[in-house]
């Protein structure tokens, strides 16, 4: 997915699925949106969270 998370809000519905294989063990979160993501490069400014 080349696109980052943020940006994908119209395709959520629709890809779903997808979306959740990669928010689902987050380990980012976008300093900007919110919004958390497995892999930094899915969100448009990664921030790391820390391990639980
Ligand atoms: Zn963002």
């Amino acid at each position: 997915m080349a696109k980052k998370l943020c940006e994908l809000k119209k395709l959520l519905k629709k890809d779903l699925a997808e979306y959740i294989i990669n928010v689902n063990q987050p380990k980012f979160v976008c300093t900007k949106c919110g919004r958390v993501a497995n892999e930094k490069k899915l969100v448009c400014s990664p921030a790391k969270m820390s391990a639980v």
